[in-house]
This record gives C-alpha cells, structure tokens and sequence, in this order.
C-alpha cells in the first residue's frame, strides 16, 4: 500500500506494569524519535479499569498524533517494535497485562479490515480511554467510517476513567 506524503496518524498508548506512566512517557519520546515521524499532540494520562481479566493493575492510557511519512503497515511495524523494547512478552493472554500496547488508532482516511492492520482500530468505537483523550487532542475529528468523534463519545460513557494530569 502506497501512501502519498505525510499524514496525521493517531495511536492509542497503554501500560500496566512496572511504572505504566513512565511506560507511556518512554514511549512518547520513541515514537517522537523515530526516524520519518514527528510529534502533533499528546492527550493527558488518564487512569482505566482493565478490560477482561480483573486481576491485573489498573491501566495508563493516552493518545498521541503524529505526522508521519511512513506508511501504515511500516508504522505498525515501528510501533511494534518499540512495544518489544519495553519488555512486552506476548503472552496469548487476551486483554492480560502488558507493558507497553501500542494501537494505531487511525491513518489518515484509510479503512482497513485486514487482521495483521485494521483501519480505524477496532477497538476505537466503544473504548472511553481511547475515545476520551482522542477527544481532548482532536475534538472536531471525523472518524472514518464512523463519522464525529463526538457522536461516538454519546453512546461510551466515561465508565471508570480518569484523568490524571495534562
Ligand atoms: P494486541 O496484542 O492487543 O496489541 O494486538 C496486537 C495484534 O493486533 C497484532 O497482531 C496486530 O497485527 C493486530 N492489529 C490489527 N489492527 C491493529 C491496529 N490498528 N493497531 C495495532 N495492532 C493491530
């Protein structure tokens, strides 16, 4: 898949172990630091319970733009690889506690059902730690395939999240 110049991508960051706000901070300067993307806007820290499993720490989420020359699959891939430098191990655990996740939420206008990369993110709809800080950094964001952001946030209440700090 080709993509022409550069565009604004949206990631989804969450962290539950070993001092999940550093997590997303490292994180934050490694995607930042990335060769072909660079930084637009970083949510607050926001507090979530975990999904699934109740036996896990509760979570530290944000969401973060970028623009980025890279094409999706490539930034994927990047993200990914960050997640590994963090000391993620892949359990097979579905929703089981981690280190570092990283999702690409959204690339550009790009819709996408492929299981290796879905475009947006599937979880994107529903989830209140991702909907809520996308909010906060990009409030008149449409969401493709979806449409408004803020019609999205209508039907997710805001459940057990909580802002930490800007
Ligand atoms: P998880 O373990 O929950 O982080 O899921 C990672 C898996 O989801 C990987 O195999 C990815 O290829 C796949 N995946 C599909 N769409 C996305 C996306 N938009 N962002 C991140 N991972 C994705």
């Amino acid at each position: 898949m080709t993509v022409a110049s550069r565009v604004i991508a949206y990631i989804g960051l969450g962290s539950n172990l070993n001092d999940p706000g550093q997590q997303i901070k490292s994180a934050r300067i490694a995607i930042a630091e990335t060769d072909k993307i660079s930084e637009v806007a970083f949510s607050s820290l926001y507090r979530s319970l975990p999904m699934g499993p109740q036996d896990q720490p509760d979570y530290v989420n944000a969401v973060m733009s970028v623009a980025t020359e890279l094409e999706p699959f490539e930034l994927l891939r990047c993200l990914q690889a960050i997640e590994n430098e963090q000391g993620r191990v892949r359990t097979g655990l579905r929703w089981g506690a981690r280190t570092l996740d990283l999702d690409l939420l959204i690339y550009d206008q790009i819709q996408l059902a492929d299981p290796v990369l879905t475009l947006p993110h599937s979880g994107l709809p529903d989830r209140a730690f991702v909907l809520y800080p996308l909010y906060e950094i990009a409030p008149d964001l449409v969401v493709p395939g979806y449409g408004p952001l803020t019609a999205l946030l209508e039907h997710c209440p805001q459940a057990g999240l909580q802002q930490l700090s800007s």
